[in-house]
């Protein structure tokens, strides 16, 4: 069935303008259509009750469980051309609560403030449409940009890990370090990898642990899906 997230208003759910079209115009419901809606965390049953004008109402609370129990802050360095659009999607789809879009020594990609908030606008909707699609009941914060050399204490999480490709195969590995109970951040260079002094300073400022995905060199973005698959599995067990 259609879903989307939705404001809720006492028994009314109120759309937003982009899905009372899709809903009219593309899903040409008529009065007696039943849809789902996602309002303050919760899965609503719903009733198209008119379409001139629009109104919607809740019929009853599905009892639904598709979040992880603890949070997961994804910090992925800005990386060239669709790869941040696939790395929102995927890690939408795999539970996380918050991207952060990092810039770093080695990142190739610049926005300046325009381009910032097109692209902001852009990751949102991937991620709204990613959270309807997967049946979440929150859509991901998207973040951005932060730098490394000056990362707020609010994104950081109670277990803070930097993939170091420089970790790859040794000991210090992603899954030694998941604890269940705790929020999790997980942070993903660009394509050049991290500088010395840039893991240097995330372990000694902020308190980061690094960790090896494993003995191959993963393309971020298939780190960022690694470590996320790993994470949340590991959350759920
Ligand atoms: N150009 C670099 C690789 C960068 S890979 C080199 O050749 O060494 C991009 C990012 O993915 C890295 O910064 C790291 O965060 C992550 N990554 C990829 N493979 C990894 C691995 N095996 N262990 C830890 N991190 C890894």
């Amino acid at each position: 069935m259609q879903r989307y997230f939705a404001n809720k208003n006492g028994q009314n759910i109120i759309l937003g303008d982009g899905d009372v079209h899709h809903l009219l115009h593309v899903m040409r419901a008529k009065k007696g259509d039943e849809l789902e809606a996602v309002a303050d965390n919760k899965l609503y049953a719903c009733l198209v009750e008119s379409v001139n004008p629009l109104v919607v109402t809740i019929n009853y609370e599905i009892p639904t469980d598709s979040e992880l129990d603890e949070k997961i802050t994804l910090f992925f360095a800005l990386a060239k051309g669709e790869k941040i659009d696939f790395v929102v999607q995927k890690a939408t789809e795999l539970g996380v609560s918050k991207v952060v879009l990092l810039k770093t020594e080695r990142c190739v990609v610049k926005f300046d403030d325009k381009s910032l908030s097109h692209k902001l606008e852009r990751f949102n909707k991937i991620a709204k449409e990613a959270s309807e699609q997967s049946h979440r009941l929150q859509i991901p914060e998207i973040v951005g940009t932060v730098d490394i050399k000056n990362i707020p204490q609010e994104l950081l999480s109670d277990i803070n890990l930097v993939a170091y490709e420089k970790e790859a195969g040794k000991t210090a590995s992603l899954i030694d370090n998941i604890v269940k109970g705790k929020s999790t951040s997980i942070m993903i260079g660009p394509e050049g990898g991290f500088s010395e002094e840039e893991v240097n300073l995330l372990t000694s400022k902020y308190g980061f642990n690094r960790v090896s995905l494993g003995k191959r060199i993963l393309r971020t973005e298939t780190a960022a899906v690694y470590a996320l698959s790993v994470i949340g599995a590991l959350l759920e067990k």
